[in-house]
């Protein structure tokens, strides 16, 4: 047994089940429908299944619950796989609900057997009426009544393909007044005549989720089954399909609250119509919550699983801040993204009093760990820095650059505003400054106290990048519909930025923190020059707006 508390309800669970002797060991599973990317809510549940098992010494399985041959596709299974082991986890065994299906039939049949089971020739809306509502029982179908005999033969000929889609359907017989819905004879199989991603043509009835899922959990040994709370009304139905399926040993179904962020969309439906509309650039466009977004942008495993690990899990839902995932990030990238200067949006300087031909200085990787050491930044006469760092008629407390007044350059010298050029429209083209030689670190004027401290770039080693930031893709307006609540103005390009030197060797996937803009990341797209997202900015909202 694990050496800390239980530090939720179903670590407590467990560890009474441990004890009482329920279960000798833990076994969860995670039971993706193939029908999407794995989204950050899915890592919630990535994280409590195969973490509560790792604690236990247990293991996890990843399972494709695959029952449903219509959205399934063998990209999604590839990309969950990938998302689940960039996560940080190893399934103890890869399955698919879709080898479970001989298995189903068979139980279906057992249940036909014991009287538990009839083929129903009414249609969807039939059903539906008939199903009443929760203050009206609900009627029986006037199918209920077939012998086991009869059952048997129609449920073959559904299996053989003797009906057309809807035509009927295999029910449970369980309680038409129930006050649980989910018990008033719920559909065990519909007559699909679709092909299947991996069982092709050979079946033509598909059993539903209430039915399946116990049964996959019972077929694996599953010990716990977790899964959200919209599933806490099914349970009895997943009791049900245990018990007279004679499932041994029995698999338990518990239910946490699921993740909802702030200002973003968390459905796979929802996040297939940005996709399929064009409004993303794929389900890995760095705007989307997807894992496989969130690891474009530049989203370490580490800060994705410290945010699961933070949110905990709870019984019932709420919605977390963004900005709580967007702290996790910051703080993991904080400790180990190395530095590097960049200008987004550059301005020339000439520094007329510099006479040397150039110089190379040192400035730290990490400044808070030595070990990560130096850099070699050169210096010239002409360098570049952010427009936004420079104005003619700054307001007070302006402590950037503007005429007259002087700024530190990040590890290297102070240097003084002396000439503003212009074009021919008035816009400022270029800065003349002077430097004071002395004020280099280690130099006599070195503990000069400036206002402000600028990044910048030498201009004749710095290498052209494009840096791409971005913004929630849902504005903060939390009514109608979501495709009204797009944010279309959620990309902003710079295609003139500038990287030092020693940041344009990198390769797809590093990540930089640049000196007073945030943290970046080297995009995919990088090929002739590179590309860069913004993962986040440095300043945190969260510890306002939340209390940690
Ligand atoms: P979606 O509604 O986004 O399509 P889903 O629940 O249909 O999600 P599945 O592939 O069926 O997606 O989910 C696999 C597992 O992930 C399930 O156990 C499900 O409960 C869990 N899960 C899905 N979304 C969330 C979420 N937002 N928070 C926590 N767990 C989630
Ligand atoms: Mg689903």
């Amino acid at each position: 047994m694990a050496e800390t508390k239980p530090s939720n309800f179903i670590e407590e669970i467990i560890e009474d089940d441990l004890t009482s002797g329920r279960v000798g060991h833990v076994l969860t599973r995670f039971p993706p429908e193939p029908n999407g990317y794995l989204h950050i809510g899915h890592a919630k549940s990535i994280a409590l299944n195969f973490g509560t098992a790792i604690k236990y010494g247990g293991q996890c399985n990843l399972r494709y619950d695959d029952t449903n041959p219509v959205k399934e596709d063998d990209e999604y299974i590839k990309s969950i796989y990938r998302d689940v082991t960039w996560l940080g986890f190893t399934p103890a065994a890869v399955l698919y609900a879709s080898d479970y299906f001989d298995y189903m039939f068979t139980c279906a049949l057992l249940l036909i057997g014991k009287g538990l089971a009839y083929v129903c020739d009414l249609d969807a809306d039939q059903i539906r009426q008939y199903r009443g509502t929760l203050t009206e029982p609900g009627r029986e179908s006037p199918y209920r009544g077939r012998s086991v005999e009869e059952n048997r033969k129609l449920f073959f000929e559904m299996k053989d393909g003797r009906y057309k889609d809807g035509e009927k359907v295999l029910r449970a017989k369980i309680d038409m007044a129930s006050p649980n819905l989910n018990m008033r004879d719920p559909v065990l199989y519909r007559i699909l005549h679709a092909a299947h991603h991996r069982t092709g043509d050979d079946w033509c009835i598909y059993p539903m989720y209430d039915f399946a899922h116990p049964l996959e959990d019972a077929y694996e040994k599953i010990t716990h089954s977790i899964c959200t709370l919209e599933f806490e009304d099914h349970r009895p139905l997943y009791d049900w399909v245990v018990d007279n399926c004679a499932c041994d040993p029995a698999p338990h179904q518990y239910e946490f609250a699921r993740l909802n962020l702030t200002q973003t969309i968390m459905s796979k439906r929802y996040l297939k119509k940005l996709v399929d509309e064009g409004i993303v650039s794929g389900w890995d466009d760095p705007r989307m919550p997807t894992i496989s977004g969130l690891r474009r942008r530049g989203y370490t495993p580490e800060a994705i699983r410290d945010f699961c690990e933070r949110i905990g899990v709870a019984k019932s839902n709420s919605e977390v801040d963004i900005a709580l995932l967007e702290h996790c990030v910051r703080e993991h990238l904080n400790d180990t993204a190395p530095r590097r200067m960049a200008v987004l949006e550059p301005l020339k300087v000439v520094i007329e009093n510099y006479e040397k031909s150039g110089e190379t200085l040192q400035s730290e990787n990490m400044p808070k760990d030595e070990a990560a050491g130096t850099r070699d930044v050169s210096f010239s006469r002409a360098i570049y820095i952010e427009r936004a760092d420079f104005m003619e008629n700054p307001p007070g407390k302006f402590f950037r650059l503007a005429p007259g007044k002087e700024v530190r350059l990040k590890n290297a010298y102070i240097i003084k505003c002396e000439n503003v050029i212009k074009d021919g429209s008035g816009n400022v083209t270029e800065l003349r400054c002077s430097y004071d030689p002395d004020s280099k670190s280690g130099g006599p004027t070195a503990g000069r106290k400036v206002k402000g401290t600028l990044h910048w770039v030498d201009a004749e080693t710095a290498v052209p990048c494009e840096v791409r930031s971005y913004d929630y893709l849902l504005t903060e307006d939390t009514n109608g519909d979501f495709m009204d609540r797009l944010n279309i103005d959620s990309i902003e390009t710079f295609p003139d930025a500038l990287i030092e030197k020693a940041g344009a060797a990198a390769s797809h996937g590093e990540r930089f923190q640049f000196v007073r803009q945030g943290y970046f990341c080297v995009d995919k797209d990088s090929a002739e020059r590179l590309v860069f997202n913004r993962i986040v900015g440095l300043k945190d909202s969260f510890s306002k707006t939340l209390d940690i």
